[in-house]
């Protein structure tokens, strides 16, 4: 019996739908475990042991401590398992007809395919701005948020430190897209590596880009480590994810990130 016959039946006494459950929320968790494993390392591996010497002069403030890097990995573990569990109400909704996930790029077009993925980007980006701005009023930042903010020099591996109803609140950018739009496999994977792999970047606590990037005409649009880092230091604006517009829209960009960028980019390796 496949699952949404289950489902319509109802599960709740049969064992055999619980272990069916329990194995996709496992297959999930790994799913969304490598992902961070990988990115994490990667950049982690990277900017922090096999370039530490040459990137120390593009350091934003000091190596994150080893207790930040302990933590970060404490609350990104138990994110993944919020993860794994909204990923199953998303598998649950596309077997049952109410989010479609789709296979064959012919289906819905290769317009919509190609077209899907900046829109996810931008979706997100909005998304998260939104929500991060009320994470940032005093009760949710006292209650949620602050776990995030913890880390007030953070490492790649801060990419999913949340509070877990902060990794909720994350967690649902993807099935409030499916509840409007259908979305390609690939696409959704795109989505996920883009987003890990820049979540991790972003809390590098060096700096990679070059100079004068932030003043770019098209570079400058796009968020950099600097950008999130300062956010972080002061918890206080530069709330944007992937782009730097809704911050400079809404007056909320902090009046040092130009200035901080430049400092950092224009030291000379020693
Ligand atoms: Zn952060
Ligand atoms: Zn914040």
């Amino acid at each position: 019996m496949e699952f949404w016959q289950y489902l319509q039946a109802g599960p709740w006494g049969d064992l055999q739908a619980w272990r069916w459950l329990a194995s996709r929320f496992v297959g999930n968790f790994l799913n969304e475990g490598v992902f961070y494993l990988v990115a994490a390392s990667l950049v982690w591996g990277l900017l922090h042991v096999a370039l530490r010497r040459r990137l120390a002069h593009r350091l934003i403030a000091q190596w994150p401590s080893s207790a930040d890097v302990r933590r970060e990995m404490l609350y990104s573990l138990s994110t993944l398992l919020v993860f794994s569990a909204v990923g199953l109400a998303v598998l649950a909704a596309v077997i049952s007809g109410k989010a479609e996930v789709y296979f064959q790029v012919r289906q819905h077009g290769w317009a919509w395919w190609v077209l899907s993925f900046p829109l996810m980007l931008l979706w997100h980006d909005f998304y998260f701005y939104v929500t991060h701005r009320l994470l940032h009023t005093r009760w949710w930042f006292r209650h949620v948020h602050g776990v995030h903010h913890r880390s007030r020099n953070p490492s790649p591996w801060a990419a999913y430190s949340f509070h877990p109803v902060e990794a909720l609140i994350n967690a649902m950018v993807t099935p409030l897209a499916l509840a409007v739009v259908p979305l390609h496999v690939s696409v959704l994977l795109a989505f996920t590596v883009h987003q890990i792999l820049r979540n991790a970047h972003g809390h590098a606590a060096v700096e990679t880009m070059p100079s004068g990037f932030t003043r770019h005409w098209l570079w400058g649009r796009f968020t950099t480590t600097t950008h999130h880092h300062l956010h972080h230091e002061t918890a206080k604006g530069n709330y944007g994810l992937w782009f730097t517009w809704w911050d400079r829209w809404l007056g909320t960009e902090s009046g040092q990130y130009h200035q901080r960028f430049a400092e950092v980019t224009g030291r000379a390796q020693p």
